[in-house]
């Protein structure tokens, strides 16, 4: 098959997730360098999701590299059900060190929605087996447009309506609390960012106190609500949900699936609010971007929870087949050492500087209602009127458009809505930012310009 057969070949058989295949137009991504990646016909492109918000040190980095193939030479994947591998155990230390305090147990699995789903159940089993044990603690509180993932589980938890609402039969019902951001245009000032947060902290307060002896844990995205648009939360938020989770006694489990490895500034998101929760959710750059691979973190009080005999039946019953695979453990492993061996983190400020310039700029654009960042994370909301707020509809795919339109101007993009989202792989450079940031403009420009 040639270029033009596989591409056809493509369109016709492989089921693209969330993607309408009446609509789809092929590219075949054919090799990546650094943030860089090239289609089939040889066009580059700046990697502007990371290849879905997993690639942190560039595409084919040599130790990266090195570090699976060293992999291959000895097992690529042994179970670890049961038993384990040395890979995989350091790559667990290595972990927990650098994970916030009290975080010193770790269940691998092999992507985020499964971290997710053991955390919940490792949450609920929880309250069943502990010392002081409370079966009635069976529910879990969400925020509003949460994002955890497409198994039933997470899905439950989550509230993005356009991801969830078909399949509402089939989940579980979660105590839901007003997400403390506000995204509309003109609704920007500090003043209803305090209101809107106190409004979700009252919220979960009064849950908390009136039926926290039914909740076993509350789930969130730590700083920011990814995959909602970008949703960046109010400082100290985090920090007050788990006061007030300690408080009444909920375990709260961070969902960093999304925000860790780097993508919001510190590791893990966690840490710019030295918030240790109980559950720490990992995935998407946990090997780099390389290989599939998830790991939920837990405490010892967690984990004494479920130790005792066979016959005393407190086994955590639950796991998936890849889980812990070595060869994604060896480039998980490799990957925390670049973190630590460039710097990667220190080199991180000047960067998110350029692109809060950038969109400084962007954001006086006719149809750009809001520009939200995170350090590496932005999301820039087209609407259709700035002055009164309106949104454009979501038929018109305004927000998909912007970005088919980037492609031309060199930069791979994927948006969530009407929001575009940029959110480049750690490793780029000062002037890949100035292309990206160009190309999103351009096709920002071009996308709400005509067809009014
Ligand atoms: C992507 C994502 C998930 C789900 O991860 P998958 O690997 O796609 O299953 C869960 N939570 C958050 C916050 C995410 O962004």
């Amino acid at each position: 098959m040639d270029n033009h057969d596989l591409a056809a070949w493509d369109a016709g058989h492989v089921w693209h997730a969330f993607t309408q295949m009446q609509e789809y137009d092929p590219l075949l991504i054919e090799r990546g360098q650094g943030a860089t990646l090239f289609d089939t016909d040889g066009n580059r492109y700046i990697d502007g999701s990371s290849s879905l918000w997993c690639n942190v040190h560039g595409h084919c980095h040599p130790r990266l590299n090195q570090a699976l193939i060293e992999q291959l030479g000895r097992v690529a994947h042994t179970t670890n059900l049961g038993l384990s591998n040395p890979t995989t155990t350091r790559f667990a230390k290595r972990l927990i060190e650098a994970a916030p305090a009290g975080l010193e147990r770790v269940f691998f699995s092999s992507d985020g929605s499964s971290a997710i789903e053991a955390a919940l159940k490792l949450a609920f089993q929880f309250w069943r087996q502990c010392g002081d044990p409370q079966p009635s603690r069976t529910k879990f509180i969400a925020i509003d447009e949460a994002y955890h993932g497409d198994t039933l589980g997470a899905t439950g938890v989550g509230g993005v309506p356009r991801f969830g609402s078909l399949f509402a039969s089939l989940t579980f019902d979660a105590i839901r609390i007003p997400t403390p951001c506000v995204r509309r245009p003109l609704e920007g000032s500090p003043r209803l960012a305090e209101a809107s947060q106190n409004t979700s902290l009252e919220h979960l307060e009064n849950i908390l106190k009136r039926q926290s002896h039914e909740i076993a844990a509350m789930i969130m995205e730590p700083l920011v609500q990814a995959a909602a648009g970008i949703l960046v939360h109010p400082p100290g938020f985090l920090r007050a949900v788990r006061e007030l989770t300690q408080q009444y006694d909920v375990l709260l489990i961070a969902d960093e699936v999304a925000v860790g490895f780097g993508r919001t500034g510190t590791l893990f998101a966690c840490q710019q609010e030295r918030v240790s929760p109980d559950f720490l959710c990992l995935a998407k750059g946990i090997t780099g971007g390389y290989l599939p691979m998830a790991a939920t973190l837990t405490t010892p009080r967690v984990w004494n929870a479920f130790l005792g005999t066979h016959a005393e039946k407190r086994t955590f019953l639950h796991g998936h087949t890849y889980g812990g695979n070595p060869l994604a453990a060896a480039v998980g492993l490799e990957s925390l050492a670049l973190f630590d061996d460039q710097r990667v983190l220190e080199c991180l400020p000047p960067k998110i500087a350029r692109l809060r310039d950038h969109i400084a700029r962007i954001a006086t654009i006719e149809h750009v209602g809001d520009v939200r960042q995170c350090g590496m994370m932005v999301g820039i909301e087209l609407v259709a009127d700035k002055a009164r707020g309106r949104s454009y509809s979501w038929e018109e795919k305004r927000g998909m458009r912007a970005c088919l339109a980037a492609r031309k101007h060199g930069a791979l993009l994927r948006p969530l809505g009407d929001v575009v989202v940029l959110m480049p792989p750690l490793c780029i450079t000062l002037d890949e930012i100035d292309c990206l940031a160009g190309a999103a403009e351009a096709g920002i420009r071009e996308a709400t310009q005509s067809l009014r």
